[in-house]
């Protein structure tokens, strides 16, 4: 990123670049597996091997950068992807490399890794069966935190280092002989299709269920047994603040989010809504029955039984000059950190109309054109946050003090500052694996799948 570093690095840059550019593969493989760092290193105009490989056409060359990891949503001087400059030169075979593909966008804690096998539920001879598989793999909640593996230090948000524990059977089968437990059936391996070979016996893909449990951490700690992965200390997360729940994997995070919410469900609804009653778990864990056989809550189907998801919206609302965002601050943001509104859709509310609702009471701004761009799981305990950009009709601000501290418009440039610089003294937006950045990536017209 600076021209300042020693000549012999700044050679070998240049090299590498060329080579690149050159679309000499062999090359840039070699360079690579002796200087791996190479393949974040910009040349003039902020120019990245892959952005040279994309002007003329070459191939292999970005497949093969794509394939080291290559990160293909980094920009230029002119705030040009690998995939607008493939496009730009009419390289229609590289910028389909590049994407953005037709997938639909997904946000951390919204990948389904898990075959969910609803209908399995209520198979309970199927449930006995893989609640003992030696395969099947047990995720274990103290109260609410996940077991998980890796270094304790460095709590930063954004390190992917820490890996759920799989557990098998043996290591929790004393958790489950207890009734204040709490199992719940997540759902069976998904495999690639592609993978199976034709006189390959037919998989059986292993089942993942969480326990959750109250239990105190030390003693779940050292009866743990076997099983767990990978190297590190054995902990659960702190309970104050989630910031290591973004420090999974894209694959784990989702897997969390649905069984934190699920288990949050239970911990927070062990009354009948209906009667006061008890109530105990049912169909593997996604229903709660009440015990009072008189119950009205036994007699049909009631909502009151079932875990609850609660829709957010969150909305990047544009100027009408198109070129600015409002965004707003809460208290209790770090300092400099500004992100998009967001409220709870009332009941008997379209999610155009609660943007629109909850845009006014926080900020005083009027929008108009409400438009839906992805969403987002948020296992705090169970929201769904529905993402939209939103439009002004008016740009005076007036905010409601008890839910933000203050809200502002940001200039396109401000955001790419902050966005794509890392220069935080005017804005600091969330870290990556918030929705909240997503929109506002997606307004500045980047693929926010990367
Ligand atoms: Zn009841
Ligand atoms: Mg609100």
């Amino acid at each position: 990123m600076t021209d300042l570093r020693p000549s012999a690095e700044a050679e070998l840059v240049e090299r590498f670049l060329d080579a690149a550019a050159r679309g000499d593969l062999s090359r840039v493989s070699s360079m690579l597996s002796h200087v791996p760092s190479l393949i974040h290193q910009t040349g003039t105009g902020g120019w990245t091997a892959l952005m040279f490989g994309a002007r003329n056409g070459h191939y292999d060359v970005v497949k093969e950068l794509l394939t080291r990891g290559c990160d293909g949503s980094s920009v230029n001087a002119s705030f040009q992807t690998a995939y607008d400059i493939a496009k730009f030169w009419g390289h229609g075979h590289v910028s389909k490399l590049l994407g953005p593909t037709d997938t639909p966008k997904e946000n951390y804690f919204g990948r389904e890794t898990l075959d969910r096998l609803g209908l399995r539920r209520t198979d309970e001879e199927w449930l006995d069966a893989k609640r003992t598989a030696a395969e099947t793999v047990f995720l274990l909640f103290s109260k609410l935190s996940p077991m998980v593996v890796g270094p304790s230090r460095e709590q930063e948000a954004g390190r992917t280092d820490l890996q759920l524990c799989r557990l098998g059977h043996e290591a929790v089968k004393w958790l489950l002989q207890k009734p204040s437990t709490v199992l719940v059936f997540l759902g069976v391996e998904k495999r690639d299709p592609s993978s199976q070979t034709a006189d390959e016996a037919p998989w059986e893909p292993p089942a993942w269920f969480a326990v959750g449990t109250d239990e105190d951490a030390a003693k779940l700690l050292e009866g743990g047994g076997g099983g767990g992965g990978g190297g590190g200390e054995r902990r659960f997360f702190p309970r104050s603040g989630h910031k290591d729940l973004l420090r999974l994997s894209e694959d784990e995070a989702g897997v969390v989010a649905q069984a934190r919410s699920v288990l949050a469900w239970h911990s927070r609804y062990s009354f009948c809504s209906t009667c006061g009653g008890a109530t105990r778990p049912e169909e593997a864990g996604y229903k709660r029955r009440c015990v009072n056989a008189g119950c009205p809550s036994r007699q049909g189907v009631h909502n009151t039984c079932y875990p609850r998801v609660d829709p957010v919206v969150i909305m990047l609302v544009i100027h009408p000059d198109g070129d600015q965002c409002l965004l707003g601050r809460k208290k209790m943001f770090p300092s400099g950190m500004f992100s998009c509104l967001a409220g709870f859709v009332e009941p008997g509310e379209t999610l155009e109309a609660a943007v629109r609702r909850e845009t006014r009471e926080e900020s005083g701004v009027t929008v108009d054109l409400v438009q839906y761009v992805s969403c987002q799981p948020w296992p705090m305990p169970s929201s769904l946050m529905i993402g939209c950009v939103a439009v002004a009709v008016t740009t005076d601000i007036k905010v409601d003090k008890n839910e933000i501290e203050e809200a502002r418009w940001f200039s396109r440039q401000q955001v790419m500052d902050s966005l794509l610089r890392g220069s935080h003294q005017v804005l600091m937006v969330p870290p990556s694996q918030t929705i909240a950045h997503q929109l506002i990536k997606h307004w500045i017209g980047m693929s926010a799948n990367l």
